[in-house]
């Protein structure tokens, strides 16, 4: 599978593009900024963009989402839940539910639902390799809880669902916070100190 992580405007963030390498069919995460760049890479990698995925309604994650779209064509999937909360700075075609499956080529694509950060919040899990996180978990660290339509014990649940999930996938967090751009879950579950809180009390309390 084509893979690329790109680093876009001035708040770290991650915005990912995503082909399978036969047919060159892909997507793209999170489009906050610089359609341009993305553009670019889209072009650079010969992907034909058929989608525009958001794991959540934050601007720095949707911001160049529709002119991404109308060079494209690709159509825009959000959660039903992130569409309300978009208000109108960036159009959508697709609201999905946890669980929804589609295919890039021969390639599984698995949405699932991980509210807390914002209640929509999707992560991604690619070909059983990559599990694109959004904000809601962080190299080292998890996306704030404490925003409008944040939920603590939302978020705390929602990691613990993303700790069942195989050490080897390859975490793909919304902005670069970490001490390295990616890391691989079963890292994250021994390091991270946001997975290994017991209670919610107690993720609480982290800094
Ligand atoms: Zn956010």
């Amino acid at each position: 599978m084509i893979f690329e992580q790109l680093s876009l405007g001035n708040m770290k963030n991650f915005c990912y593009l995503f082909a399978d390498s036969q047919s060159h069919e892909g997507f793209v995460v999170d489009p906050g900024f610089d359609h341009v760049k993305i553009m670019e890479a889209v072009k650079r990698l010969k992907i034909n963009l058929t989608r525009i995925i958001f794991t959540h309604h934050h601007f720095d994650h949707i911001n160049a989402a529709n002119p991404v779209k109308a060079q494209s064509g690709a159509e825009i999937i959000c959660h039903r839940e992130t569409a309300p909360l978009l208000h109108g700075a960036a159009s959508y075609d697709r609201l999905i539910d946890d669980g929804y499956t589609f295919k890039v080529g021969g390639r599984k694509v698995v949405c699932i639902h991980t509210p807390g950060h914002a209640p929509g919040a999707i992560c991604l899990l690619v070909d059983d390799k990559w599990l694109v996180s959004g904000d809601t978990l962080f190299i080292n660290d998890c996306g704030r809880a404490d925003l409008d339509g944040s939920d603590p014990q939302k978020l705390f649940d929602s990691l613990q669902r993303l700790k069942t999930l195989p050490d080897h996938l390859i975490v793909c967090s919304g902005h670069n916070y970490g001490p390295a751009a990616t890391r691989t879950l079963g890292e994250e579950k021994r390091l991270n100190p946001t997975m290994n809180a017991r209670s919610l009390e107690e993720f609480c309390k982290l800094p």
